[in-house]
């Protein structure tokens, strides 16, 4: 018995040590679908809130299957922040498991932002999910999740406020910082060609002609149908460049490429951020690497 009261003591200090809260007062708990929603996530609740993101950075937000620790994740959750507009289809089995408690907040369906229609694949007409690709975009996103924090919150309302507008100053900076690089790409060659539909609310905000093979990342990838379609548009058109994106098979836009002899130019962050030693660390170097990577591949106007 001597023998084993410093065993269970230890176990018992462990214990104690383990469910004290990490971050001295925080103790609510949120959940990002995604890497993106992650970053605009921290940005408006700062260290007040513990955040976990249910698909890793660079992988594919779209075609994620939730695994035993993202059950166990989303049962301790507060709130899960998501996209919506069918970005994440593994939603399904979150809502399934969703009890009275959790609140499912749809960043996409929920903004302030007018929805653009997915314009091909099998999803055509559908309200194309990938909204935050537009800082006006993402800043509407920003503007729920302070409401949404702020009414599980409410001691904490004037912080995620402050850090709301702020916020919302920084992403105005940015759409500014990339406009005005793009704004080096001649109208002609503004055109962007890539796998997903991914970057339609960039193209829209930043005047590119737009066309993708397929329509979102969960329905079949580069049909014959619709390798034909765009081969038939490219050997017309013959844009500059081809773009493909992180987390889409490569082969589809190589083979296109090579077929009708034009350059292929990537990796576009759309779907997720990059790892933190990466291009696409956080959201502003996602759109200003894609601003970047276009402004190269376009033709744009060297550095003064
Ligand atoms: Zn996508």
């Amino acid at each position: 018995m001597d023998k084993r009261t410093p065993w269970i003591f230890t176990l018992l200090l462990v214990t104690t040590v383990n469910s004290a809260p990490v971050l001295g007062e925080a103790s609510f708990n949120v959940i990002a679908s995604f890497s993106v929603i992650e970053d605009l996530v921290k940005r408006v609740a700062g260290d007040a809130v513990r955040i976990n993101t249910i698909v890793p950075a660079g992988e594919d937000v779209h075609r994620w299957e939730v695994t035993p620790p993202n059950v166990l994740a989303v049962e301790e959750a507060d709130i899960v922040f998501y996209n919506g507009y069918g970005l994440e289809p593994w939603m399904r089995h979150v809502k399934a498991m969703a009890g009275d408690t959790l609140t499912l907040t749809a960043l996409a369906e929920d903004a302030d932002y007018a929805p653009l229609a997915i314009n091909t694949g099998h999803y055509k007409g559908d309200p194309n999910p990938h909204m935050w690709m537009a800082p006006e975009g993402a800043a509407a996103y920003i503007d729920i999740i302070a409401q949404t924090l702020a009414q599980h919150y409410p001691e904490k309302a004037a912080d995620f406020k402050t850090r709301a507008a702020d916020t919302r100053e920084a992403l105005a900076a940015l759409d500014q910082q990339v406009k005005e690089r793009l704004d080096g790409i001649p109208q002609t060659n503004r055109v962007l060609y890539t796998s997903e539909a991914g970057m339609a609310y960039f193209a829209h905000a930043y005047n590119f002609e737009y066309a993708s093979i397929w329509g979102v990342n969960h329905e079949t990838l580069g049909s014959a149908q619709a390798m034909e379609t765009m081969n038939r548009r490219l050997t017309e058109q013959r844009p500059p460049a081809l773009f493909y994106e992180s987390t889409v098979p490569f082969i589809h836009m190589d083979a296109l490429a090579r077929s009708a002899e034009l350059t292929l130019s990537g990796p576009l962050y759309v779907d997720t951020l990059s790892a933190s030693d990466g291009a696409a660390y956080n959201y502003p170097a996602m759109l200003r690497h894609n601003a970047e990577l276009l402004h190269k591949a376009l033709g744009g106007a060297r550095e003064e």
